[in-house]
């Protein structure tokens, strides 16, 4: 019998708690999406390909975690080889726009660049997407339907719960798409603090165990967003090494069930796992 939703989810394996490194590739499609020349000042998206991704890689590899990475199609098209080395280290690529859009986009227009996203990944990686996470946090009420048209099975954009919930779809809760919450404002589970000058990284990861903790001790549902690049995100070395502890953190803990996004949406969309009910909290509708 499904939970109430005032009851703590049920997680794969018996799991107290659940963890999702997710990381957003956000190279130099950034700036070409907003006609800025990727060079100079400009040039941090690079660094995501040619130094973040592996350092980010090498961490996940010596804690033995698969995590979910979203690229924008154009980073993928421009390093191809970059995107398969995440499929063979057993990690998920997910969708993440063309060039990152962040402005607002007409409905044709829309559909185009989720269509020309998802051919170029399911080219570069062999196998479609089954994941999107909007870019900048755009995102209308026609995207999930693309989306769903496409065979996505769970995006993560909103940022308005704290468990998975059914992702509307036509505007009525679907039972073949889930929504992970993602929520990156606040902005402790992201790695957005330690894009302001000034901010050490041992502040931020205090804040990231603190997060942990308290989600660790309350329904479980842990999702923490990285982006390799210079600049903005988390690739370079002290930022790099905070995500290695906050990994041997979360390690210390029982019961944690690290997991990528496109296994852990197969397991919520099993009606029996209680995902497929809308929580009533929040009414299940947009
Ligand atoms: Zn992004």
């Amino acid at each position: 019998m499904p939970p109430a939703s005032d009851e703590r989810p049920q997680w794969p394996d018996g799991a107290k708690c659940i963890a999702a490194i997710t990381v957003d590739w956000d190279g130099h499609s950034l700036e070409v999406g907003r006609d800025l020349e990727p060079v100079g000042i400009r040039a941090a998206g690079g660094y995501s390909a040619r130094r973040g991704v592996h350092r980010m890689l090498d961490i996940f590899g010596r804690h033995e975690i698969a995590a979910t990475f979203f690229v924008p199609g154009y980073d993928a098209e421009q390093h191809a080889n970059g995107v398969r080395e995440l499929i063979a280290a057993g990690h998920e690529v997910g969708a993440h726009g063309y060039t990152h859009e962040s402005g607002v986009l007409g409905r044709e227009e829309e559909q185009e660049l989720l269509e020309r996203s998802h051919a170029i990944l399911s080219d570069v990686t062999g196998t479609p997407p089954v994941g999107w996470r909007s870019p900048s946090g755009r995102k209308t009420h026609w995207t999930t339907s693309v989306l769903r048209r496409l065979g996505y099975i769970y995006e993560s954009s909103d940022k308005d719960y704290e468990r998975p919930y059914p992702t509307v779809v036509e505007g009525e809760p679907s039972t073949e798409m889930i929504e992970f919450p993602n929520n990156t404002l606040g902005p402790g589970l992201d790695d957005a603090p330690l894009w302001t000058a000034g901010v050490a990284p041992y502040e931020v990861l205090d804040l990231w165990k603190a997060e942990f903790d308290a989600i660790y001790a309350d329904e479980g549902y842990f999702v923490l967003t990285f982006h390799p690049r210079a600049g903005f995100g988390t690739g370079t070395p002290a930022r790099a090494h905070v995500v290695d502890e906050l990994l041997t953190h979360i390690r210390a803990h029982d019961g944690v069930h690290f997991t990528r996004f496109d296994e852990l949406a197969r397991w919520c969309l099993e009606a029996d796992h209680g995902f497929l009910d809308p929580p009533a909290r929040i009414g299940g509708r947009p």
